[in-house]
């Protein structure tokens, strides 16, 4: 085998589980497509140990770079490909085979976006928003919109009421009498399903049927999201109805030797969840092989 373990997927479980593997003195491979959620992230706000918050980007070469100290191999790539190879793995990297002894999947997810003029630099400058957890704190007292399908934003409306009284539901269908009632008595506004949405300088602007407009501060899409799991279901491992993978307390799929970190997993979309994944992954991918006695 190439390497003891390949890690598909540079993020921040990915890279989390190299430093931790590196650290045990493992042979470790990185391979990233280049994609990461958190490159989208502006400033992080509630990422333990940085006060002042750190850009998404910051913390992934922090990350890159704390893994390349202990001797992972980290390189740019796109697996499309793993199979089963003796009791390890073999991987396809850009036409490139590769032996790998256990394998990783930290390869996150895919959000679905509105159909929006101007998307990247609305989130950037983060008046487009995909998880509340992470950021609905900034947008205490802000006007904010929610969008999406009404079964699915509802909640996340109420949610976010934690935060501001200027809460309003831009659903994708028709709302009926029941849903208009519970919206209103937890004081969220429901519009009909709005025509158009685009990014203005000063925030986000939604066209409504018959010409009126609206503005908001921040606009949360409840749209989805594309689980970046097919290579570990190619090989038999169990998921979710959304895609996220099933694993056991030591982060391992139903696939011996196949173990999956961060997004991919769970519904909880965090870097602290990356992370924790990320160090009981590796520890348990460590104690999984023969002994590297000095
Ligand atoms: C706008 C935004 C703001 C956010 N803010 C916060 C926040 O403030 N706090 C917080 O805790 N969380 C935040 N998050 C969530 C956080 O970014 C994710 O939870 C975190 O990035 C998940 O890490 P991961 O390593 O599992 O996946 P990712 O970071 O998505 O990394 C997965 C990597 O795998 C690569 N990959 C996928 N398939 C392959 C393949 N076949 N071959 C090679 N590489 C592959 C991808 O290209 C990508 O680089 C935010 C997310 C967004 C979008």
């Amino acid at each position: 085998m190439d390497f003891d373990c390949a890690i598909i997927g540079g993020g921040p479980a990915g890279l989390t589980a190299a430093t931790y593997l590196g650290r045990f003195r493992r042979r470790v491979l990185v391979v990233d497509a280049g994609d990461s959620r958190a490159k989208a992230i502006p400033r992080t706000r509630n990422y333990p140990g940085f006060a002042d918050g750190i850009s998404g980007r910051d913390l992934l070469a922090l990350l890159g770079e704390q893994a390349g100290q202990y001797g992972a191999e980290i390189v740019t790539g796109n697996v499309t490909d793993l199979a089963r190879d003796g009791g390890g793995f073999s991987l396809s990297l850009d036409g490139h085979q590769l032996g790998a002894a256990r394998v990783l999947l930290a390869s996150g997810l895919k959000d679905k976006s509105p159909d929006m003029p101007g998307l990247r630099d609305a989130v950037a400058q983060a008046a487009v928003r995909y998880c509340p957890i992470c950021d609905a704190y900034e947008a205490t007292d802000k006007r904010i919109a929610v969008y999406g399908p009404l079964a699915q934003t509802e909640g996340k409306a109420r949610f976010m009421r934690t935060y501001s009284r200027d809460v309003t539901l831009l659903p994708l269908e028709p709302a009926g009498e029941d849903a208009k009632q519970a919206l209103a008595q937890a004081g969220i506004a429901l519009t009909p399903p709005p025509v158009d949405l685009r990014a203005r300088e000063d925030g986000i602007e939604a066209a409504l049927p018959g010409g009126d407009t609206l503005r908001f501060d921040v606009l949360y899409p409840v749209l989805g999201c594309i689980v970046r799991s097919d290579l570990a279901a190619a090989l038999g491992a169990r998921r979710n109805a959304v895609g996220c993978l099933e694993v056991n307390d030591k982060q391992r799929t139903s696939v011996e030797g196949l173990y999956a970190a961060g997004d991919v997993v769970s519904d909880l979309h965090q870097l602290s969840v990356a992370a924790g994944h990320a160090g009981i992954a590796a520890t348990a991918i460590h104690n999984s092989l023969p002994a590297n006695f000095r």
